[in-house]
C-alpha cells in the first residue's frame, strides 16, 4: 500500500504527458490541415417529420489527417479554442457555410455553430454582416448556433450580442439546450428563434424517465415562449413517435439522415421509407 502513492504519481504524469503530447499533435497538424485546405464541411438535414420536408442544414467540421486518421470535431475544436487556431477555422467555416448557402437551389436555412472565443470576441455580427454582402444571400438563410453555456457565461453582453445579429437578420438558435442551466428569466431575454435540446436529452428516451420528463418540459416551455425547437439526435423510431407525441416535429439525426458531404446534401430528399 505504501508505493501507491508512487505509482499513482507516475501513472498520472505519464497521462499527462500523453494529454499534452496528443493536444500539441493535433494543434500542429490542424494548422498544416487549414493551410493545406484539408477541413472539409459536411452537412446534416433537419427536418419537419409531420410536414414531411427538409427544412435546414448544420453545418458539421470534418477532418481527414494523413497521419491521425479521422479526428471528431468535439475533439479538435476544444484544442483548437485555447489557440488562435480556432479563429481562422471559424472564419474558413462561415466563408464556406454561406458559400454553400448561396449556392443551393431550394432555400432552406444553414446553421454555423459559433465558437466560445469568436462569441467572447464580439465579432460574430461584423463577420456574418460581411460574408452575407459579399455572397449575397437572405440573412434568414442564415442561423447561427451558440450554445447555451456560452450565453450564460455573460448573459448582458450576450443579449447585446444577440441584439446585434438580430438587426441583421440571421436567424439564432441555443444550441445544447438543458445543459447550460439558463433560468426562464433570462431565456425571455433572449432575442432567439429556436432551442436545439441537446443530444443527451434524446438519446436514452423513452427508457429513462428523466430524460423523458425533461425533453417534455422543454418543448412545453419552447411552445409558452413562442420559440421554435428543434430535437437533436434522434436516431429510433420510437424517439420520433415521442416526439410526435409532444408535437416536436423538428428533428435533426440519424434516424433521417447523417451529415453529409456536400454534394449528397445538396441531393437529399424527406422520404417516406421510414
Ligand atoms: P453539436 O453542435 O452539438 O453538433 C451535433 C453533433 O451531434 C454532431 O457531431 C452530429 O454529427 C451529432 N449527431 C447528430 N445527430 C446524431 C444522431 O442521431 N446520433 C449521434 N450519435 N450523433 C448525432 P459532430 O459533427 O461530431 O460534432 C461534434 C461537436 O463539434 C458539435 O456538437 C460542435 O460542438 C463541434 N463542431 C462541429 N463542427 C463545428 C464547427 O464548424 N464550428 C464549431 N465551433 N464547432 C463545431
Ligand atoms: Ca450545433
Ligand atoms: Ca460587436
Ligand atoms: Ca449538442
Amino acid at each position: 500500500a505504501k508505493n501507491n502513492g508512487k505509482n499513482t504519481f507516475n501513472f498520472f504524469t505519464q497521462e499527462l504527458n500523453d494529454t499534452v503530447k496528443e493536444r500539441l499533435d493535433i494543434e500542429l497538424a490542424l494548422t498544416k490541415a487549414l493551410s493545406q485546405d484539408k477541413l472539409e464541411l459536411y452537412y446534416q438535414p433537419k427536418v419537419d417529420f409531420h410536414k414531411q420536408q427538409l427544412v435546414g442544414y448544420e453545418a458539421l467540421l470534418r477532418w481527414m489527417d494523413d497521419d491521425l486518421g479521422f479526428v471528431s470535431p468535439a475533439k479538435f475544436i476544444p484544442i483548437a479554442e485555447q489557440s488562435h487556431l480556432i479563429l481562422e477555422i471559424s472564419d474558413w467555416v462561415m466563408e464556406n457555410a454561406i458559400k454553400f448557402v448561396s449556392s443551393l437551389d431550394n432555400k432552406v436555412p444553414v446553421s454555423i455553430n459559433i465558437s466560445a472565443r469568436q462569441f467572447e470576441s464580439g465579432t460574430c455580427s461584423e463577420t456574418i454582416e460581411l460574408l452575407i454582402k459579399k455572397y449575397n444571400v437572405d440573412p434568414n438563410l442564415v442561423e447561427l448556433e451558440i450554445t447555451e453555456s456560452y450565453l450564460m457565461a455573460d448573459v448582458e453582453d450576450a443579449i447585446l450580442q444577440l441584439h446585434e445579429m438580430k438587426q441583421i437578420g440571421v436567424q439564432i438558435s441555443i444550441d445544447d439546450f438543458g445543459t447550460g442551466y439558463s433560468s426562464l428569466s433570462y431565456l425571455k431575454r433572449f432575442p432567439v428563434n429556436t432551442l436545439k435540446i441537446d443530444r443527451s436529452f434524446i438519446q436514452d428516451i423513452p427508457h429513462d424517465v428523466n430524460d423523458v420528463e425533461i425533453t417534455g418540459a422543454i418543448i412545453a416551455m419552447a411552445k409558452k415562449l413562442g420559440l421554435e425547437v428543434i430535437a437533436e439526435g434522434a436516431e429510433t423510431k420510437e424517439q420520433i413517435d415521442f416526439l410526435q407525441l409532444n408535437e416536436c416535429y423538428l428533428v435533426q439525426g440519424y434516424f433521417y439522415s447523417k451529415p453529409l458531404p456536400e454534394h449528397a446534401a445538396r441531393q437529399w430528399q424527406f422520404t417516406n421509407l421510414k
